[in-house]
């Protein structure tokens, strides 16, 4: 199951992996051979380096953000050369790892919850690994295992290079625990086993050096780094022979990317010279390290998508003060001046968090209209979740849960007939649609993004997956566009 909702929370994926049968197919050739792989580092053991060609099945549940998406690829890249395939079902597998993310107390509960409903399974099957992955593996490391001392192994994101060597060892009654940060680990060197599909996620760099006062990322993924230019290059020229048409760059803020030589918009402008790649977008950048040079290959390299994720949180600068965000909300709205101007068409969307301790009902006011003024094609928005660990975490709540949730439906409200009105604009005119597949409904249409992330869904008229179509729109809902394949 795949779910992504707007308002409240973000985007939750709760499944096994995407396209999962594509990816078993393409796992399942295990490598044979007898020769060491190479070291990993952190806890591994000399004895974990030897390939054991064992056929076990993992199967992992991912939760939280795409960035923990692109994690999961990960681990089955990792998993893989050590004979882990993975599998659709918890039933019918000898590892279970749940991805987990931290952000939100909600995200964590519902993990609890999952594994409440797992420890039965694990029960009747003895022999069955049960671990938590990730974010929240990082955020509680041993104190999860009061909650859930059934869990065999404890892995933060910075050592996931560790899982093999732990899954190896013979010694299953005591829960290994696993959540080293290391500033430096970037996995560069490991090819994430991807679904089938037209889009890749590729992480170009890790962690944060922001430290919002409200947010757990800094201290559960670690300190800013960012993965070399040729290293990314390099696997999106594979991508590109592999088929796929459109990349997404992942970073918690991706335009602070830098590998010593080289930044943001040099990878931007490289990234474009890749033939086969027909789209370039990329995920979250931070509007205090929007550089100009970023503006311009936006403004300037047509395959880059003329969309852009710029989270905004708060609408009053004492928030955005006490948020420790970086900007004033006067610098935030002439930047989105300035790439409104420098690039046509430009679609946002943005990141709103409503109270925030401290939030009076002026400042809601004022993000309010700010969003009214801004105009986001959508946006993701949240209640406040206090996160132990973070500096706000100190601070007292002013509001309270019921409180939050009026000011949530608020500005979701606000936002649905913002996104509605944008979207009826587009009636009549025609979009370029990257084709993704077949439409959930009705049966026989197909689903795609136009260069503006929007859905597009239309008859399908022959047109494949990958296939750039002109589409005419027809008609549109606040999330969709509908239209006809134009002539
Ligand atoms: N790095 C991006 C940025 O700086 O804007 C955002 C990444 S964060 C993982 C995704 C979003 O989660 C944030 O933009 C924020 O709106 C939300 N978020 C983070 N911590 C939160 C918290 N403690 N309570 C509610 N929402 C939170
Ligand atoms: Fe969290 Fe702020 Fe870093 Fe974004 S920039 S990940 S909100 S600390």
């Amino acid at each position: 199951m795949r779910q992504r909702q707007k308002g409240g929370e973000r985007i939750f994926f709760f499944y096994p992996f995407p396209l999962l049968d594509n990816l078993i197919a393409k796992s399942s050739k295990v490598r044979k051979s007898t020769q060491p792989l190479p070291c990993s580092r952190g806890a591994v053991t000399k004895k974990s380096c030897v390939t054991v060609m064992n056929t076990r099945k993992v199967y992992i549940e991912t939760y939280g953000c795409q960035m923990n998406l692109a994690d999961t690829e990960l681990l089955v890249g990792l998993l893989k050369p050590h004979g882990y395939e993975p599998t659709k079902t918890a039933q019918t597998a000898d590892v279970i790892l749940l991805n987990t993310c931290a952000i939100r107390e909600h995200a964590e509960e519902r993990v609890l919850g999952r594994l409440g409903e797992l420890v039965h399974h694990k029960a009747r099957h003895p022999g069955v690994r049960l671990g938590l992955t990730g974010c929240m593996a990082q955020h509680h490391r041993d104190r999860l295992l009061d909650k859930a001392p059934y869990l065999d192994l404890v892995v933060g994101p910075d050592a996931y290079r560790t899982l093999p060597a732990l899954l190896a060892q013979d010694d299953k009654d005591e829960p290994l625990v696993s959540v080293r940060l290391d500033r430096d680990e970037t996995y560069a060197d490991i090819t994430p086993v991807r679904g089938e599909g037209i889009r890749a996620w590729v992480t170009v760099m890790r962690g944060c050096d922001k430290f919002c006062t409200f947010c757990i990322v800094p201290y559960v993924r670690g300190r800013e780094r960012s993965v070399p230019l040729t290293a990314l290059l390099d696997q999106v020229r594979v991508l590109a022979d592999q088929g796929y048409k459109e990349v997404v760059y992942l970073g918690q803020t991706v335009n602070a990317y830098r590998d010593g030589e080289y930044n943001f918009a040099d990878l931007l402008r490289r990234t474009a010279k890749i033939d086969e790649i027909e789209r370039i977008r990329f995920t979250s950048p931070h509007p205090a390290d929007m550089s100009e040079h970023v503006i311009e290959v936006m403004a300037t390299c047509t395959k880059i998508a003329p969309y852009l994720h710029l989270p905004l949180q708060s609408g009053s600068n004492k928030i955005l003060e006490r948020m420790e965000r970086g900007y004033t909300v006067e610098y935030y709205a002439a930047l989105v001046e300035r790439l409104r101007s420098a690039i046509p068409g430009l679609a946002l969307s943005t990141d709103i968090i409503v109270g925030f301790p401290g939030e009076e009902g002026a400042d809601f006011q004022a993000t309010y209209d700010f969003v009214a003024a801004v105009r986001y094609d959508s946006a993701f928005m949240f209640k406040y979740s206090a996160r132990e660990g973070t500096k706000a975490y100190k601070w007292n709540e002013t509001l309270s849960e019921d409180e939050k949730g009026q000011r949530l439906q608020t500005i979701i409200t606000l936002q649905e007939r913002i996104s509605a009105e944008i979207n009826r604009q587009t009636i009549g005119q025609t979009m370029e649609v990257l084709v993704e597949g077949p439409a959930k409904r009705p049966e026989g249409w197909l689903s795609g993004k136009t260069r503006q992330f929007k859905t597009a869904v239309f008859p399908g008229a022959g047109a494949q997956p990958g296939d750039l179509v002109s589409v005419r729109v027809a008609s549109t809902t606040a999330h969709t566009l509908i239209g006809e394949v134009s002539a």
